[in-house]
């Protein structure tokens, strides 16, 4: 399921309905992929890749604004092209007992260079100058696990932007602040804000996933599956074998709830059948919520087998959801877990790290 930049997502349409309940942000956060980052209120992801190993975000400005945020990353530990020997090599060294190779060391000078070579490039083709200039690499991070380099450029538009390897994740990371020849001021701004805040692995063993207002924390072993991101709807799905995690979130929930229930509305959307799971229903902070718990039928074992593609590891036998609505943000979540019996706080940390508003 690999995506390229030339598949972006469309940006979404805001939500707008009389009368709906807005909840005004402070800032921005955005997380993808193990990459999380702030930024001011209001600006929005639009264009995503769903590959984790060499990945894209694009961020932009709210409303007429022409600044925009990319980031791009690599795994530096992954050879750009897969040779016969390196699909056999981890076989043997678990066969005879060695450890991995150390990754190759990464030449961020030359990286930088290929990379500003491109832009440059590309700007070429449409009569476009740029100049660019670099700063020398320094340490950074608690524990200097961090190499990274500075530089800037301008052209009919500028950038400003910093590229850096971690040892601990071993990704690439290229994050840059884009806007129009006056915007300088502007885009120092950003991108100190940015590069304060921009983060590459999760230091607490869970990804953020934020984006479009839904923040939710998701344990780092679990992989993104699929994504349905419309106005006023959202879904990800994520897999650990044959575990499974799906995150719904639902826009204008006055509507919704003037014509169906909450427990009606999550009847019809889960995605089993509930009636055989034990039910608890509460309200805490004006949240009406309802919780299912239960096993698992040999049936739905298989089926959650078939859809991680005949994966059986951690196979699961338990499943629990809550759905709930939230006032403040007008919106109804749901968050169902396929577990195996051992994963036991998957669910209630998942649901404690959802923020609604
Ligand atoms: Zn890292
Ligand atoms: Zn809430």
């Amino acid at each position: 399921m690999k995506r390229t930049d030339d598949d972006k997502q469309e940006p979404l349409e805001p939500e707008e309905v009389a009368g709906t309940p807005t909840v005004e942000k402070a800032i921005t956060v955005v997380g993808w992929q193990g990459v999380r980052c702030n930024l001011p209120p209001d600006w929005n992801v639009t264009g995503f890749s769903m590959d984790r190993e060499s990945g894209y975000l694009r961020v932009d400005s709210p409303g007429e604004g022409s600044l925009t945020v990319q980031i791009r990353w690599t795994d530096a530990a992954k050879p750009e092209v897969k040779t016969f020997y390196h699909v056999l090599a981890p076989h043997f060294r678990r066969w005879l007992r060695r450890p991995p190779p150390l990754p190759p060391k990464v030449d961020l000078k030359a990286n930088l260079e290929k990379f500003l070579k491109d832009i440059t490039k590309q700007a070429k083709k449409s009569g476009e100058k740029l100049e660019a200039s670099t700063k020398s690499e320094k340490e950074e991070g608690e524990n200097s696990e961090r190499r990274a380099m500075n530089f800037s450029w301008t052209g009919n538009g500028r950038g400003q932007g910093k590229i850096w390897y971690c040892s601990r994740c071993n990704r690439v990371l290229v994050a840059q602040v884009l806007g129009l020849g006056r915007e300088q001021n502007a885009i120092a701004s950003i991108a100190s804000r940015l590069f304060s805040s921009l983060e590459d692995h999760s230091t607490n063993g869970y990804d953020l996933w934020a984006l479009y207002d839904l923040q939710v924390e998701i344990p780092e072993g679990f992989r993104l599956a699929s994504q349905k991101l419309l106005s006023g709807y959202i879904q990800l799905v994520f897999q650990r074998g044959a575990e499974r995690i799906v995150v719904d979130r639902w826009g204008l929930a006055n509507v919704t709830l003037k014509k169906f229930s909450l427990k009606d509305w999550f009847t019809n959307h889960a995605n089993v059948a509930l009636k055989r799971f034990s039910v608890t229903e509460t309200t805490e902070e004006g949240h009406e919520r309802i919780r299912y718990v239960g096993k698992l039928t040999p049936l739905t074992r298989l089926r959650a087998v078939r859809e991680a593609k005949l994966s059986l590891r951690n196979v699961p036998s338990c499943y629990e959801a809550e759905t709930w609505h939230c006032p403040e943000s007008n919106k109804i979540y749901a968050i169902q877990v396929w577990r195996h019996a051992r994963s036991l706080d998957v669910w209630d940390e998942v649901v404690r790290r959802c923020v609604c508003h």
